[in-house]
């Protein structure tokens, strides 16, 4: 009977571990990859209202970055 028990209590240990790995372990990785390939991109922030801009769509005006031309001219 004791045998039994142990059996069934590593079975439901596996069981957990597997559900585990595969809730946890497995679609974690790919998210993480996903969020650090969207944050590679170098996030300026706007100089006239604070927003953060991704680098390549910000407007540069001499070393101050802005997100856009209208915050670019409002800010002279
Ligand atoms: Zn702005």
């Amino acid at each position: 009977m004791i045998i039994r028990l142990i059996l069934l209590f590593a079975i439901v240990a596996i069981l957990l571990w597997l559900i585990k790995r595969l809730f946890a372990e497995d679609p974690y990785p790919r998210e993480i990859e996903h969020h650090t390939k969207t944050k590679s991109e170098n996030m300026r922030q706007c100089k006239f209202c604070g927003v953060h801009v991704p680098e390549t769509s910000i407007v540069l005006v001499g070393d101050n970055p802005y997100c856009s031309q209208d915050h670019a001219d409002r800010d002279k």
